[in-house]
């Protein structure tokens, strides 16, 4: 039945929740492996950055060497071939004549450091050191080199075309320009020298007018070039490096960059080292706003992902909470803790059942149980003793009835049981006396000792009815048959009870006739703001003034006459009535009570459209509370109808929220303005702190729809204090005001003449 819903929206929201923790925990991981991602991505992109411009400045280095050294190469071959070179170079004043031409001129324009006059098979002849020549020539170390580089010389390839014959020269075979002149061939390399880098070129001194001057092999002149600081300086200013060092082993300090010059066989002659300017920190200076923004974002999204799944978590586990509470609220009675109408009849269907089809299992009986003049009790003695008399017959039928009978509390002094046995009339008489029992002693409350009585039905099926509903109803003709027998009593159904139906029938002709002659009148109630009490509406309330019976109360005739087909035009009734005795009323919303028939019936819109054209009232003054019974229905129609009167510009109410059927997902089918909360709810939240805290889960559920919440039968000051607590906006309740005529309700609103005259004069 009503559990159902709940257990299924529990697991929904329960769901629905985990889900979405699933959902943003993914997208954390996810945003945290694509920022990973980015992060590692980014690194990496500055690092092959970095390597690329390390690769790029050593390349550049080299090729600053190289020039270097062709530089000197192309110096020497151009100052060497001449034909003065060639004699003077070996004549007896050479060491003179080459002090300003040779040496003097090396020194001066390219700093050679120092020169060699060797024979083309490396026999050195003479060495200076700057333009000076000296003995300390140091010759033996780089001899083989300077034969090395005379060889790679003699290899060297000459632009084509240029060569036009060959003529053999001694050892060498030499090359020959088209005008008859030898060609020039130079090479060089790096070496080690005196601890430092240094160039060293070789080139061959020829004649540039006079090819007959070269008799033989051709000698050389070695340049030998340090790398010193003007090379440095240089190279610092030509390539805008800075700290360029030179070093025989590697520096590998971070930060630097370095570039091993090696010999002509591939040794390594020492290194040079600079500081290195890589690119990744500049791009990490300009990318690091952006950097942060995503990183602040990310930390943004992930953070106000947790908070949403931790709201929701709690958010959740209160509704959950709430659920579990309203599925037992819907099996059981909030006052006495007994299971409800509900339940019962879920439990007489599953016993009648097992009963009908296998006959031996006997006989379910069902006695039904009311207070004697319990309305007298709650009239005079007010609704305290009146609650405190229902709760100690709960426990006295409790504790006198064997365990295994089903007892349970149809609502206001109605107790139903249920039994299983056999034997028909005689156990039903057993049972009846059993129950008579519980009233032989006087209920003591609040200082009041009750002498209350009894009365009770009994019938028993398959017997009398396979039907329960049925099987119930003829327990409550007898009942009523003992209550017009004269009270403290049971009866057992009997056949010609059924007549007591014609009852029911009189009752349903005097409605009819009542209705007729217009003897209905409508009570109203103020709804009241939490925070001030001040007025803010009313609910209209039927009332039957019965002239023999006294007032009697919707309760009671309600259900009369929706079974007889009457709730048509009395709700038609009540809604024209409304429409036409509040229309002018200030400052005030009027809420009125549908039936669920009237809902669905067919053509209620039309009635409706009627009434408003034929009262001129406007629907925005009225609140229209419907029950959950109409929810429960869940058709297309209701919702349909529900939309059309929001429509129209009626607000809706959800009426009786908190018990029965309560479902948190007939919240979501329709957009209510206003949820009401019963009022056993209301009366219970004093005693029980889940009942609270479920108010609580409701209130702020309600909120969240945007809903506002009335709390509906507040009585003391403390409930009053619990449901303000609890965020109610609104309260209706006993404690405030009870139902009343409409004229003292309009005297509510109406301030009195001399209050208006006094306002409008002041
Ligand atoms: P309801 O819609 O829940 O109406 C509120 C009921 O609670 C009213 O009972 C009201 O008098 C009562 N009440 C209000 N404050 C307190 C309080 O502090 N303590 C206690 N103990 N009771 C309080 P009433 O007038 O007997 O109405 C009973 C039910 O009859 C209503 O319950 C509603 O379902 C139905 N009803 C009343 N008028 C109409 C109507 O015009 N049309 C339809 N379809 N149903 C109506
Ligand atoms: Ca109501
Ligand atoms: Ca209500």
């Amino acid at each position: 039945m009503g559990t159902k819903p709940f257990a299924n929206a529990g697991r929904r929201h329960g769901a629905g929740a985990a889900n979405a923790g699933w959902i943003v925990v993914s997208t954390f991981l996810a945003l945290l492996a694509l920022t990973a991602a980015l992060v590692a991505a980014f690194r990496n992109s500055t690092d092959i950055a970095d390597q690329f411009a390390r690769v790029e400045e050593q390349k550049l280095v080299e090729r600053f060497v190289e020039r270097s050294e062709r530089q000197i190469v192309d110096a020497a071959k151009l100052q060497l071939v001449w034909d003065d070179a060639v004699t003077r170079l070996n004549a007896p004043d050479a060491e003179k004549w080459s002090r300003n031409f040779i040496a003097g001129y090396f020194w001066g324009s390219h700093r050679i450091n120092r020169i060699y006059h060797v024979r083309f098979g490396g026999g050195l002849v003479r060495c200076w050191q700057g333009p000076k020549v000296t003995q300390d020539c140091r010759y033996d170390k780089i001899e083989r080199t300077v034969r090395d580089l005379i060889a790679t010389s003699m290899r060297q390839s000459t632009p084509p075309g240029t060569v036009s014959e060959w003529r053999r020269h001694g050892e060498a075979l030499w090359p020959y320009d088209a005008a008859g002149l030898p060609v020039s061939r130079g090479a060089s390399q790096v070496i080690s020298f005196d601890g430092r880098p240094t160039i060293i070129a070789v080139a061959p001194v020829l004649p540039d007018m006079t090819p007959s001057l070269l008799k033989g092999a051709p000698d050389y002149l070695v340049l030998v070039r340090n790398f010193d600081q003007h090379i440095i300086a240089d190279l610092q200013s030509s390539l805008l490096l800075d700290d360029v060092r030179f070093a025989l082993v590697p520096d590998r300090i971070s930060g630097r960059n370095e570039l091993a010059l090696a010999d002509m066989r591939g040794g390594a002659v020492g290194w040079l080292s600079w500081r290195s300017k890589p690119p990744g920190p500049a791009i990490l200076r300009q990318t690091a706003p952006l950097l942060a923004i995503y990183i602040l974002f990310f930390v943004g999204v992930v953070a106000g992902g947790a908070i949403i799944v931790r709201r929701m978590r709690r958010t959740t586990s209160e509704l959950m909470a709430s659920e579990a509470q309203a599925q037992h609220n819907a099996l059981h009675d909030a006052m006495s803790g007994l299971p409800n109408r509900a339940h019962f009849m879920q439990r007489l269907r599953q016993e009648l059942a097992n009963c009908v089809v296998r006959r031996e299992l006997g006989d379910v009986f069902v006695a039904y149980v009311d207070i004697d003049r319990f309305k007298v009790v709650n009239d005079t003695l007010g609704h305290h003793v009146g609650d405190e008399l229902v709760r100690q017959v709960a426990l006295r039928l409790r504790r006198s009835l064997p365990p295994g009978d089903f007892l349970s509390r149809f609502g206001g002094d109605e107790f139903v049981l249920l039994r299983r046995g056999t034997g028909g009339r005689t156990s039903a008489d057993m049972l009846g006396n059993q129950i008579m029992a519980i009233a032989r002693e006087p209920f003591v409350i609040s200082g009041h000792s009750l002498e209350v009585s009894v009365s009770c039905g009994i019938s028993w099926g398959p017997e009398q009815s396979e039907d329960p509903g049925e099987l119930l109803r003829r327990a409550d003709i007898a009942l009523y048959r003992a209550k017009q027998r004269g009270r403290a009593r049971y009866r057992r159904f009997t056949r010609d009870m059924d007549a007591s139906v014609k009852l029911r029938r009189e009752m349903e002709m005097e409605l009819r006739r009542a209705i007729a002659r217009d003897e209905l009148t409508l009570a109203y109630q103020p709804i009241v703001n939490a925070a001030d009490g001040a007025i803010e509406g009313f609910e209209a309330l039927l009332r039957w003034p019965h002239p023999e019976r006294g007032s009697i109360r919707p309760g009671l005739f309600v259900p009369v006459a929706e079974q007889a087909g009457l709730m048509m035009p009395l709700g038609a009734w009540v809604l024209r009535r409304v429409f036409t005795e509040c229309q002018d009323w200030p400052n005030c919303d009027i809420s009125v009570n549908l039936s669920p028939l009237q809902i669905m019936a067919s053509n209620f819109l039309q009635t409706i459209d009627d009434l408003l054209r034929e009262t001129g009232a406007d629907p925005r003054r009225y609140v229209l509370e419907v029950t959950e019974g109409v929810m429960l229905d869940r058709s297309e129609h209701v919702v349909e109808v529900l939309k059309g009167l929001k429509y129209r510009g009626f607000r809706i109410a959800l009426d009786d929220f908190g018990i029965g059927y309560s479902s948190l997902s007939y919240l979501r089918s329709f957009q209510f303005d206003r949820i009401k909360i019963d009022r056993s709810f209301v009366q219970n939240i004093e005693a029980d702190l889940d009942a609270h805290a479920i108010l609580r889960a409701i209130v702020s559920l309600g909120h969240t729809l945007r809903m506002k919440v009335v709390a509906e039968g507040v009585e003391t000051p403390m409930q009053r204090a619990l449901v303000q607590a609890a965020g109610c906006q609104m309260i209706q309740g006993h404690l405030f005001w009870q139902a009343m005529p409409a004229e003292e309700a309009r005297a509510l609103v109406f301030p009195p003449l001399h209050e208006v005259t006094r306002a409008a004069t002041a």
